[in-house]
């Protein structure tokens, strides 16, 4: 499917489509007030005032989460924080708060806006739908078909250090662009006092730690716990290696069968992916807020463009990484992860993306007994676009706190960002939510954490595209230091002949 000629070429048009639904949604199409609009107020009580919409329009609703979000809805370019003041000085009132009764009217935006919303919503729930059986069947069947421990030792080795290596890597790219552009630093005459306002949880760490065993795999399967599930697979499949080949026969091939299947529900939810992906970024920019993105503009876009000068230099040394070490062509791989790279970006989770990137993974000469065991381990571990965002976020704060980190304190942000990203899940703005671990580990509070969710999104879908790529890289990487475990010879299921029930058991 995904060798179909111009498959990726259709993809990515997806994308660039979607970036202009997105944009003629957010600026063209009728758009909230605008002065000169009459509006009917209600006196609710003394100090409530309601105002309702005119047909046909509605008002921007700009929600801030995090720690001190202040919910704002705008009228007319007024935020509705400021409303009351602005009637009270008209209309001589004494009213305190505004109500705004949103959408009286059917408006093509929001309509068209919800349309992108469910389509897109579609493809990515197909997509996480096959998440569970696919992490399952694949690892379990990429550890076991190594056929011997050792060699899952040695893959295993291999890939934990390329994993944690290029995590580094990317850290040390983040840190060296930040301390170079120092976009924080504007903001330290405002917020320096905020630095000692408390510690932040300090539990985090081992509960990191301690999540990965789930106390039932049948709930870390049913909550999509994927760290959880994947721990107690591997358990699995190592109990499976252990035990032998002809003992195991019957599982292995129940498995075996049922990653076949996943691959083809897979082919088929991948023929929605022009759609898919074209109609959640459609979706993404529509609901972007330019107000917001304009009043923080300086500090974050500064703090934004050194993100994603940070990444695209990590992702080409990625790219360098392959060639040299992978002995694979570059250009080539960039065209055969073209579909993963569209979808990681119109999805922003790597989790939701790994059946995609292990079928792009798949036409790169890669054994599926790598790509298997590699693949799914990556896409719930490796984030080396998390680890580096991590780094600079918090080295961000650190410059807009007025706190100075030291060399040692900066390789302390590069390590616990390792285990951060480690501890992130691979779904949207899952970083966000691990980032106060490295907060804590360098005594900065995590009170204006929130300040970031409203540029994530963005930043979000370029680092999943790294993140992804990480993943592929290192599995031609281990393909290529692993020349024994052929792609040839992937179809080992002939060894697993179903159990002889007259033998007696010795003989098994
Ligand atoms: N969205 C990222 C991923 O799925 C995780 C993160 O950095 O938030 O890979």
């Amino acid at each position: 499917m995904l060798e179909k000629k111009g498959f990726a070429l259709k993809v990515f048009a997806g994308i660039i489509v979607g970036i202009l639904l997105g944009l003629l949604l957010l600026f063209t199409l009728p758009v909230g007030l605008q002065p000169g609009d009459t509006l009917t107020a209600t006196l609710l009580d003394e100090s409530t005032i309601e105002i309702v919409l005119p047909a046909g329009k509605e008002a921007g609703i700009l929600s801030i989460d995090g720690t001190d979000s202040d919910e704002a809805v705008k009228t007319a370019g007024v935020a509705i924080a400021d409303a009351p003041g602005v009637i009270n000085e008209a209309l001589g009132t004494s009213i305190s708060s505004v109500k705004v009764k949103d959408r009286t009217g059917v408006t093509i935006r929001p309509l068209v806006t919800e349309l992108t919303y469910v389509g897109g919503q579609i493809f990515l729930r197909l997509l996480k739908m096959l998440i569970v059986p696919l992490i399952i069947a694949t690892v379990l069947i990429g550890i076991a078909s190594l056929g011997d421990i050792k060699k899952l030792g040695r893959l295993g080795g291999m890939t934990a250090m390329w994993y944690i290596g290029t995590m580094l890597v990317g850290t040390a790219i983040g840190l060296t662009m930040v301390n170079l552009i120092a976009p924080g630093a504007q903001l330290a005459s405002q917020w320096s006092s905020l630095a000692k306002d408390g510690a932040i949880a300090d539990k985090t760490a081992s509960e990191l730690i301690l999540r990965i065993i789930p106390t039932n795999p049948i709930q870390a399967i049913a909550t999509l716990d994927v760290v959880g599930m994947l721990f107690f697979t591997i358990l699995f499949a190592l109990a499976m290696l252990a035990m032998g080949k002809r003992r195991t026969a019957p599982v292995f091939n129940f498995f075996e069968g049922l990653n076949d299947i996943v691959f083809v529900l897979v082919g088929w939810v991948m023929t929605l992916a022009p759609w898919g992906v074209g109609l959640l970024i459609a979706h993404t920019v529509a609901t972007q807020d330019v107000a917001f993105l304009g009043t923080m503009a300086e500090s974050l876009g500064k703090f934004a463009l050194c993100v994603t000068a940070a990444l695209l230099l990590h992702w080409l040394f990625l790219l360098t990484m392959v060639k040299v070490f992978g002995k694979y062509n570059p250009v080539t791989f960039v065209k055969r992860m073209t579909p993963a790279m569209s979808v990681a970006f119109g999805t922003n989770s790597s989790s939701a993306t790994l059946p995609v990137t292990m079928e792009c993974i798949e036409t790169m000469g890669v054994s599926k007994r790598v790509r298997n065991f590699v693949a799914p381990v990556g896409a719930t571990l490796n984030m080396d676009g998390t680890a580096l965002f991590e780094a600079v976020s918090v080295l961000f704060f650190a410059q807009a706190f007025g706190v100075h980190l030291s060399l040692g304190m900066q390789i302390v942000v590069a390590l616990t960002a390792v285990v951060a990203a480690m501890g992130a899940a691979g779904i949207p703005s899952a970083g966000l939510v691990t980032m106060t671990l490295v907060l804590s580990a360098v005594g900065l509070p995590a009170s204006k954490v929130g300040l970031l969710w409203a540029i994530d999104r963005p930043l979000d879908m370029m680092r999943t595209v790294v993140n992804i790529t990480g993943d592929a890289v290192t599995c031609r990487i281990v393909q290529t230091l692993n020349p024994d475990l052929r792609p040839e010879d992937d179809d080992i299921a002939e060894e697993y002949e179903p159990i002889d029930p007259t033998a007696s058991h010795d003989d098994i």
